[in-house]
């Protein structure tokens, strides 16, 4: 008997899900957990859903509504991935909803306002419209050109629109607009193989004398062999074969007509396969590279570790060749049928990994991330969702929530990076955390791979929760680059200022520039200058919707919002006191280059931030052309400052360490030692000359500079661990930030000091607040934040119910309404 109720999670903030009925005449085809349905919500909407359970009894009080179509035969998401959605809803305070939202691309859950148009490559002549609605909706499309679901509704009128109109874009027939991204519709390929059933000896004997079709089984059983030799190294089990028909004809030499009479004969099958675009078809595989011996040594400890521990922290300082560990151990899972993945902070690293690991593991290799178009994405998802083959899967943090099927290993490289962490919109989920559960939920192990790991993960590493194995020799020996702090308060003194730069600074990239080596100029904030502002009466333009000054871009003329993007001219006169005075104040990655190109003529720079890498391959290429010394400079924001393996690097420079040190918040120190003991470490990653690093700083006797200058990190650590104790922050406590947002100053301020007062009555002393953030107000919303220290063992169910019922207690208020409210679970 079919089921004939089904709970389903929709893709919307909402605190629960809904339970549909499946219609009679639906009531024969399969539907279970996984699956995705079509249903009506509220008055004219209708999402696609996640089928989540099949309760035996309706909800009572509610109305049960029809599901208005079965889109899949088989679920689209596995176990383990709705067992993590709801892990994540619940550390992470949000809804299944967002999560959903979140993790599966958008091409999979058409919902009402999702535009359509007709697939240009749909063949009619195999696959039919089949009634008058699917006609008219598929007229209408292709003469519209483009529209939401909702308007064909609107416009046709007719009972089961919406599901038909569906129906043809789970077909194929109609596919989502992709206005921005470029537009992927899949590739067939047209492939040969033996016939099911058919022997070598059969197929010999069927041929008889004729010499052509001789000749192309050979080729064919020839090209078959070569794959099957195309073992990854370690690896039982072949690669994929697939020989594409074209490829074979022309080896063979032979015409089509040739392979058309063996079908006939039944020697040979055809049959299609669906191409994915991140298909590797290049070099052939090279070995595994040779491990030196405290990087062997490294490699054996881990598994060692992982004896005992399932999560083992590798500290390896910078170019210790930490990649080169991944390698063997992905090998190793690999070999054994299993799946990796691997995570990386930051997609601009995909680039040179994705070379790396595809020369020892070739189409194994899958790269995953929001650069890629929607359409990419739903290759990858149902290549991996048919697939129980051992595949590597590169990705940033949106990589966790793939359809994996048998993982045996995560990797997270650069776990300290707090771009791990989304902040916007929910889930605000930390990947790094997310991936550990992933694996606990699979029995997998996972790696976590740091120069400098995040202060919570040593601490756990130190206090026995993690495996520790350490590297802290540079690979080859090379040294760790010498570190110089440059007082730029004396320099200024010294009138030894130009610009932004020290004259030390500048001599000493003279001298690395004659030496024909490359530099990296490291400067925390991107466009021209971060405030412009009146040289007679101080006026400052800052952001009508936003609390801040606003940013200048010299190569677009105009004024930006960093927080809400909204743009201005830059005025000529101040707007104040009329006077033609107006000046920059500060650098930018912008005003460097320019200032750079000033102080050292004839010098090519290339600049990576996030001006510059809006297009999808635009990381690659500077990252290309800086490798291949096209550019003798490159100068970025902390885009450069992880894990990228340039060799002719001599010199990196900071140019203002204080930016990066004293930033107002509990993590500065981390994070400030982090980041420059990471951009230190892109210096001087080959034999030679020593690399050499220079730190701008008014502030030469701050703390972490001396652990910087030492490659101390211990000492930092200790400093730091001591300093979270005392103050009770994390991993002494775990940090809830409670954001409330409202368009009326005065009214938010009433609400936040309710909400904490309300949540001081059930929690007391562990909560803070409200204050206001920095930057108090972006989009025309006010902000304010309260704070909670929570106990680190504290249940998070109980916290998610008493954070609820406050949110429920004070929903009396109208003023309510228009207030947003969210959390944020270990804030970075
Ligand atoms: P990390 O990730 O620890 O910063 P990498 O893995 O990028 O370091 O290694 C630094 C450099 O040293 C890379 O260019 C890498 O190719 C080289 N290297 C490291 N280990 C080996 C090895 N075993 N054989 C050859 N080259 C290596
Ligand atoms: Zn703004
Ligand atoms: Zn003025």
């Amino acid at each position: 008997m079919t089921n004939e109720l089904v709970e389903v999670v929709l893709p919307l903030p909402l605190p629960t899900t809904f339970t549909y009925r499946i219609p009679g005449e639906m009531r024969g085809q399969p539907v279970g957990v996984g699956f995705r349905v079509i249903v009506p919500f509220g008055k004219k909407k209708f999402y696609t859903g996640i089928v989540t359970g099949l309760p035996l009894h309706p909800p009572a009080g509610f109305e049960i509504r029809d599901v208005a179509l079965i889109l899949d035969e088989t679920p689209v998401i596995r176990h383990p991935q709705l067992q993590l959605w709801n892990w994540v809803a619940d550390y992470y305070l949000c809804s299944v909803g967002d999560v959903y939202k979140a993790a599966v691309p958008s091409g999979m859950k058409m919902e009402s306002e999702t535009f359509v148009e007709v697939n240009p490559d749909f063949d009619f002549g195999r696959f039919p419209l089949k009634n008058d609605l699917e006609n008219e909706i598929y007229q209408l499309v292709e003469h519209e050109e483009q529209m939401t679901v909702s308007a064909i509704v609107k416009k046709l009128d007719r009972r089961g629109t919406a599901a038909t109109a569906n129906r043809l874009l789970s077909r194929g027939v109609l596919i989502v607009s992709e206005k921005l991204v470029e537009r992927y519709v899949t590739k067939k390929q047209t492939c040969l193989r033996m016939a099911p059933g058919m022997t070598e000896a059969e197929a010999f004997q069927l041929i008889g004398a004729a010499r052509k079709q001789e000749t192309l089984l050979l080729t064919l059983l020839a090209m078959q062999r070569s794959r099957d030799g195309r073992k990854s190294p370690g690896d039982e089990a072949p690669l994929p074969r697939h020989i594409v028909k074209s490829e074979l004809l022309e080896r063979a030499g032979t015409a089509s007509s040739i392979a058309a009479a063996m079908i006939k004969k039944g020697i040979l099958e055809q049959y299609t396969v669906e191409v994915n675009r991140f298909r590797y078809d290049g070099a052939p595989l090279a070995g595994l590279p040779a491990l030196s011996q405290p990087q062997q040594e490294a490699l054996d400890n881990i598994h060692l570790s992982w004896k005992e521990k399932d999560v083992t922290l590798l500290q390896g300082v910078t170019s210790s060749g930490k990649t080169e560990i991944y390698i063997h151990l992905a090998n190793y899972i690999l070999g054994r049928g299993d799946q990796v993945l691997y995570l990386v902070p930051e997609i601009a690293l995909t680039a040179q990994l994705t070379r790396r690991l595809q020369a020892v593991f070739g189409d194994r290799v899958v790269v995953y991330h929001s650069k890629f178009s929607d359409n990419e994405r739903v290759d990858i998802w149902k290549k991996l969702l048919d697939s129980r083959e051992p595949l590597l899967i590169l990705g940033a943090r949106s990589a966790v929530f793939l359809p994996l099927a048998k993982l045996g290993l995560v990797i997270v490289d650069e776990e300290h990076e707090s771009s791990y962490k989304q902040f916007d919109p929910a889930p605000r989920y930390n990947a790094r955390d997310v991936a550990m559960v992933l694996a606990r939920f699979h029995g997998a192990k996972t790696l976590l791979g740091s120069a400098t790991p995040a202060v919570e993960t040593f601490y756990k590493a130190e206090n026995g929760k993690f495996g520790l194995v350490r590297l802290m020799q540079r690979y080859n020996n090379v040294e760790l680059p010498e570190i110089e702090i440059v007082d730029m308060k004396e320099a200024r003194a010294r009138k030894e200022l130009s610009g932004t730069f020290a004259r030390r600074t500048v001599d000493l990239a003279l001298d690395t520039l004659r030496r024909d080596r490359q530099i990296i100029f490291f400067q925390n904030r991107r466009g021209y200058a971060p405030v412009v502002r009146c040289r007679q009466c101080a006026w400052v333009p800052r952001c009508e919707h936003c609390d801040v000054s606003l940013t200048y871009h010299r190569a677009l003329r105009q004024l930006q919002c960093h927080y809400c993007g909204a743009v201005y001219p830059l005025p000529t006169v101040c707007p104040q006191c009329k006077e033609p005075a107006i000046e920059e104040i500060g650098y930018g990655t912008e005003r460097v280059e320019d200032e750079l190109s000033a102080l050292l003529p004839g010098k090519s720079i290339l600049r990576m931030d996030l001006d510059s890498t809006r297009n999808k391959h635009s990381y690659e290429q500077i990252i290309e052309s800086f490798s291949e010394g096209k550019a003798r400079i490159l100068v970025g924001t902390q885009m450069v400052t992880k894990g990228l393996d340039f060799k002719d690097v001599e010199m990196v420079g900071v140019l203002n360490a204080d930016a990066v040190i004293n930033y107002p918040d509990f993590r500065s120190g981390e994070r400030g030692f982090n980041m420059l003991e990471q951009v230190s470490g892109r210096a001087g990653r080959r034999d030679g000359s020593r690399g050499k690093v220079v730190v701008q700083t008014y502030e030469p006797t701050h703390p972490i500079l001396q652990f910087v200058r030492q490659h101390d990190y211990e000492g930092y650590y200790r400093r730091e661990i001591a300093q979270r104790q005392r103050f009770f922050y994390p991993p002494f406590v775990r940090l809830i930030y409670v954001y409330i947002k409202h368009r009326d100053a005065a009214t938010l301020r009433r609400l936040a000091a309710l909400y904490a007062d309300n949540l001081r009555q059930l929690l007391g002393g562990r909560v803070f607040g409200p204050d206001e953030p920095s930057v108090a107000r972006v989009q025309n919303l006010y902000i304010r934040r309260i704070m909670l220290k929570i106990e680190v063992n504290a249940s998070v169910s109980r916290i998610k119910e008493l954070l609820r019922q406050t949110y429920i207690d004070l929903h009396s208020d109208p003023a309510m309404k228009q207030t947003v409210v969210y959390y944020d679970v270990d804030p970075q």
